[in-house]
C-alpha cells in the first residue's frame, strides 16, 4: 500500500495523484466497457513527460503493476491495474497540426475525435478508427484500422516518430532513423515497449466528403448476396471500404466511400447485383461525421465481451457460420487490401497484411446477471468462424492470453519482437497489454 505522503513527496510538480477516498478516482479509473470494475491503488493523471518519468519511478519503487491509459478501449481494461499504479495520459490530449509539413504532433492520451477536428480544420487525415473516442495510444501501437486504411495504410504505417518513456524513465525518440528497431516494434507491438508520449504522423489531403451505403437482407437466404458482397470487396477501388453486419436477424452489406461523393454514388451500382434488399441506405456526410457516426452506438457504460478474427478468405461455409450467429451478437466485418496490403511484412511489427476481412462477434448487455449468457453467446458465435480464421487483429484480443499473441504475430514476428522486449523492457515492467514477454524466443 502507498503511503499517500510518501507518494506525493516522490511526485513531480505537475502529476495529479489520486487515491481512492479522492474525488475523481472514481471517474478517472472507469473506461469504455461497463464490465471493468478495477481499482488501483493510485492513479497518476500525467500532464507532462516529465510526469510519466515520474509515475514509472514511483511505481517501480513501490512494486506496483503500472498499466496506461489513453482512450480506455481495451475491451479487458488493460488500462487500469488492480491495486497498481494507473498512469493516466488523459490530460495530454494536445494535437499540433503543421499544414505546410503535412504532420501532426499528437499527445500520448488523445483521442482519436481530437486529431480528426484538429487535421481537418486543414483539409488533412490521415488513418484513424470508426469512433471517435477510442485513443490514438492504443489504436497506433497495435496497427490502425479506419475508412482510410484501404487510401493511405494503417494508422501505424502513418506514424513518422515516437517520443517514448521507457521502463528505466529514459526519454527517447524512435524514427526510421533513430532507434529503428523499436520504432518497428512500435508499429503494431502494442504498448509493450514504453509508454508514448507523443506521435508524430504523416498527413494526407482528404477533402473531408464521405458516402455510406448499406443494404439491409434478412438472414434466412441472404448467402447468395454475402458471397457477391465478399466478391466486390475483394476487387474495389481504394475509395470503396466494404463493410457488413449480421444481428438481429438482418444482414447488413455494404461500403463506405471516402472520397468525391459523386464517384461514389455512381459506384454503388455495383451493389445491385447483390439482389434486391428490404432497405437500402445511400448517406453522403462528412469526413468528420462519418467518424463520428458510431460514437452513440459505441457508447461507454455498457457491458461489452469481444472475439475477433482475421480471414483471408471467406468460403460459402465461412458465410452460413456468420449468418447462423446468435441474433444478440453482432458479428462484424471490415475489409482490409489496397495501401494495407502493399507494405512489405517485415517493415513493422504488425503483420497480417494479407488479411482480406477483419472479423469480430460482439455482445453488449447491461443487467450483471447476463454476464455469463452473453460472454457464453459472443464466445460460441465466434468459434463458429474459427476454422475460417488465419490469425487475429492484436487490438481485437480480449482475455486470450498468450494464445491470441500467438495468433496475433507469425512466429518469426514475435521472435523477433520478444529479442525487442528482452532489450528494452527486461523486466517486463509494461506486461499489462497484450504482453509479449521477455525472454528466448
Ligand atoms: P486503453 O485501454 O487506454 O489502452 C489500451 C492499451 O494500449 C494499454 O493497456 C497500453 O498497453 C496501450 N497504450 C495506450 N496508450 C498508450 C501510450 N500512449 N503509450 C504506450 N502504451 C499505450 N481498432 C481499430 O484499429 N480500428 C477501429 O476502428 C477500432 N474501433 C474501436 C471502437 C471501439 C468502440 C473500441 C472499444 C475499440 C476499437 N478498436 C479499433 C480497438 C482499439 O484499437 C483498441 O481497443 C485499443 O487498445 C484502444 O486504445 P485506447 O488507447 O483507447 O485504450
Amino acid at each position: 500500500m502507498v503511503h499517500s505522503s510518501r507518494a506525493q513527496m516522490a511526485a513531480g510538480p505537475t502529476v495529479e495523484l489520486l487515491r481512492p477516498e479522492d474525488p475523481g478516482y472514481d471517474r478517472a479509473r472507469r473506461v469504455w466497457n461497463a464490465m471493468v470494475d478495477h481499482r488501483p491503488a493510485l492513479i497518476a493523471r500525467c500532464r507532462e513527460v516529465s510526469d510519466v518519468v515520474t509515475a514509472i519511478g514511483l511505481a517501480r519503487r513501490e512494486g506496483l503493476e503500472i498499466g496506461v491509459r489513453c482512450g480506455g478501449h481495451s475491451v479487458v481494461g488493460l488500462a487500469v491495474p488492480h491495486g497498481g499504479l494507473m498512469i493516466d495520459l488523459t490530460p495530454m490530449g494536445g494535437v499540433r497540426i503543421d499544414p505546410e509539413q503535412r504532420r501532426a504532433r499528437v499527445q500520448g492520451g488523445a483521442l482519436l475525435g481530437a486529431l480528426d477536428l484538429a487535421a481537418q480544420e486543414h483539409g488533412l487525415a490521415t488513418t484513424a478508427g470508426n469512433v471517435s473516442h477510442t485513443g490514438v495510444g492504443g489504436l497506433t501501437l497495435g496497427g490502425g484500422m479506419g475508412w482510410l486504411a484501404r487510401q493511405y495504410g494503417l494508422t501505424c504505417d502513418n506514424l513518422v516518430s515516437c517520443q517514448l518513456v521507457t521502463a528505466d524513465g529514459d526519454v527517447v525518440r524512435a524514427s526510421a532513423e533513430e532507434n529503428a528497431e523499436l520504432f518497428w516494434g512500435l508499429r503494431g507491438g502494442g504498448g509493450n515497449f514504453g509508454i508514448v508520449t507523443e506521435f508524430e504522423f504523416r498527413l494526407h489531403p482528404v477533402a473531408g466528403r464521405a458516402v455510406s451505403v448499406e443494404l439491409d437482407f434478412p438472414v434466412a437466404g441472404a448467402g447468395p448476396a454475402m458471397a457477391r458482397w465478399r466478391d466486390l470487396s475483394a476487387e474495389a477501388p481504394r475509395q470503396a471500404t466494404y463493410a457488413a453486419t449480421v444481428l438481429g436477424g438482418v444482414a447488413t452489406l455494404g461500403f463506405v466511400w471516402v472520397g468525391d461523393p459523386d464517384e461514389g454514388r455512381t459506384y454503388a451500382e455495383v451493389v445491385t447485383s447483390l439482389g434486391p434488399p428490404v432497405a437500402r441506405r445511400v448517406e453522403v456526410l462528412s469526413y468528420l461525421d462519418l467518424q463520428r457516426r458510431e460514437d452513440t452506438l459505441q457508447e461507454h457504460l455498457v457491458r461489452r465481451y469481444w472475439k475477433g478474427h482475421y480471414v483471408r478468405e471467406l468460403p460459402d461455409a465461412g458465410i452460413d457460420a456468420l449468418l447462423s450467429h446468435d441474433p444478440a451478437v453482432a458479428a462484424s466485418l471490415q475489409a482490409y487490401g489496397g495501401a494495407i496490403a502493399e507494405v512489405p511484412e517485415d517493415a513493422s511489427a504488425f503483420s497480417q497484411r494479407r488479411t482480406a476481412l477483419e472479423y469480430v462477434g460482439a455482445a453488449r448487455w447491461t443487467d450483471p446477471a447476463e454476464d455469463g449468457d452473453r460472454i457464453a453467446a459472443a464466445r460460441a458465435s465466434a468459434a463458429r468462424l474459427e476454422p475460417f480464421a488465419s490469425g487475429a487483429y492484436v487490438n481485437a484480443l480480449g482475455d486470450d492470453g498468450a494464445a491470441g499473441v500467438r495468433r496475433a504475430y507469425p512466429p518469426a514476428t514475435l521472435a523477433r519482437l520478444t529479442a525487442l522486449k528482452s532489450a528494452v523492457d527486461p523486466d517486463n515492467v509494461f506486461h499489462l497489454n497484450q504482453n509479449i514477454p521477455p525472454g528466448r524466443p
